[in-house]
């Protein structure tokens, strides 16, 4: 007997797209361009500077390059402007994330095949508003997503893993946690607090910082890319 389902929604980062392996890239290019422009450093100590900088402040900490530069010795920008320095990280990184910035391959394929099969198609992401909107709008993904069912919790006012964050957008749509599910790569943030709640888990462990994290609760299903999302959605909701 297959269950129901009124609606779906997913994370974002290493959800729909690798955002692990896309920082660093655009990462190593911004490096690389500062190291070009003149910065004397190598590019291996810059990105380890870089990488605690980011754990330090925050990925949304916004002068992420001005304190690589304070980090390094004096010697490595003596004599050079520092704002060009920074500049020339900032265009690298951004050149990088418009060139890079894509859904794994059958993200596409399966979200329109959801299309016409679930009433509901939707994310719940933790972070700045305009900047996780900014994600959804680069990775063209908005066409296959209803309107009023995406959220971002800096909107909301709720932060992961508070489950108030999922109980509340099932309140505002009417729906039940039984028959909606929640996709993610996070095992604390993402699959315990829609466990808490009694919403249909799943982990995706494709790839990630938490793709091998253990959470305090099991998942209700596993998947290592969306063709195993599709297939479970086949079996087990007869969709
Ligand atoms: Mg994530």
């Amino acid at each position: 007997m297959s269950r129901p389902l009124d609606a779906i929604f997913f994370d974002i980062d290493d959800t729909l797209f690798s955002t692990s392996v896309f920082a660093d890239k655009a990462r190593r290019a911004a490096v690389d361009a500062m190291v070009t422009i003149g910065l004397r450093a190598t590019r291996d100590e810059c990105v380890k500077e870089l990488t605690e900088v980011v754990q330090e402040f925050s990925s949304n900490y916004g002068m992420h390059f001005d304190k690589l530069i304070e980090r390094l010795p004096p010697e490595s920008s003596a004599g050079l402007n520092r704002e060009i320095l920074v500049a020339a990280g900032i265009v690298a990184y951004h050149e990088t994330k418009w060139r890079e910035l894509k859904v794994y391959d059958d993200c596409y394929e399966v979200l329109r095949w959801l299309g016409s099969r679930v009433p509901i198609r939707g994310i719940i992401s933790a972070g700045i508003g305009i900047k996780q909107a900014e994600k959804v709008v680069r990775l063209r993904v908005h066409e296959f997503l209803s309107p009023q069912a995406i959220f971002f919790t800096e909107q909301i006012g709720i932060n992961k893993p508070n489950p108030k964050l999922y109980r509340r957008v099932l309140r505002d749509l009417g729906l039940s946690a039984e028959r909606t599910m929640y996709v993610g790569d996070n095992p604390i943030n993402d699959i315990d607090p829609a466990n808490e709640i009694g919403m249909i888990t799943v982990h995706n462990r494709r790839s990630g910082r938490h793709a091998h994290g253990v959470g305090a609760t099991e998942p209700d299903y596993s998947i290592g890319d969306f063709y195993d999302l599709r297939d479970l959605l086949q079996r087990e909701f007869g969709l």
